[in-house]
Order: C-alpha cells, then structure tokens, then sequence
C-alpha cells in the first residue's frame, strides 16, 4: 500500500466505525455515504475500504477486482439517485492545487441540482 497513509485521517476511522456516517451502499471493496457538509442536494462520498492516499495511489496499488467494484460502486450510487438522465458531477481533489482537504481517496458524487460551471 502506501507508507505515507494517516490512520487517523477522518475516513479511516468512519471505516473502523470509530466515527459515525450516513452509510448509502456498500461493496466488498468500497462504501459510499453522505458528504457532512453538503455542495449540492446530492452529495455521497465513494471511498475505497483500503488504505490509499490519492487517485494516483489506488491507480497504482489497487488490484483488478477492487479497481473494477470501486467505479462499479460510483455508478450504482448514481443509479441508486436516479441521476443517469439529469446528469451529475464526479470530483476528485489531489494533493494541494486540488485542495484535497482528507487524505483517502474517494470520489464526489454531486447533483440533484444545475451545478453550474466546472469551476467559478
Ligand atoms: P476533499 O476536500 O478532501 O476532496 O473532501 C473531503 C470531504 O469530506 C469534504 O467534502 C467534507 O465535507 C467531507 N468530510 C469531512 N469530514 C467528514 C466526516 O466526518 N464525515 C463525512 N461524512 N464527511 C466528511
């Protein structure tokens, strides 16, 4: 895995149920739950069960199966919200020009809304 991993970073511990979320599906090798500070009517994290920093980490690290059911989970997060028709918005922040704030990689998945422009 990755030796910088903090394994008291917020999404760690939400995965040793050490801190409470909003659980919405689970697979063998991602969970996904709500966003605690909501951008959008929608809002769910998707975050693999293993350790991994970053989007370049999982790509790295991440074996076949679990690439294969993390982005599986991301989609049925979309259909589980009936977004398919109306449309959505995927978000991962890396490092420090993407501002990412928790140091596990996960995927936002917004909508429910007009989300406007990429970036304002
Ligand atoms: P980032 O900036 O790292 O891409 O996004 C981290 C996200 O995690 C933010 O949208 C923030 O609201 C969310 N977040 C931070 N702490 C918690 C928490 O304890 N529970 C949940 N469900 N979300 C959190």
């Amino acid at each position: 895995m990755n030796a910088s991993y903090d394994n008291n970073n917020i999404f760690a511990k939400i995965l040793r149920s050490e801190v409470p979320c909003n659980k919405v599906i689970e697979n063998e090798y991602a969970i996904a739950f709500s966003d605690i500070n909501p951008q959008a009517p929608l809002h769910v994290l998707v975050i693999p069960k293993n350790p991994y920093v970053n989007f370049h980490e999982f790509t790295k690290h991440a074996s076949i199966d679990e690439l294969n059911l993390f982005w599986k989970l991301v989609k049925d997060v979309i259909d589980h919200f009936k977004c398919e028709n109306k449309g959505f918005r995927l978000i991962t922040n890396s490092g420090s020009d993407g501002n990412q704030d928790v140091p596990h990689f996960h995927v936002h998945v917004l909508g429910g809304k007009n989300l406007g422009r990429m970036i304002n």
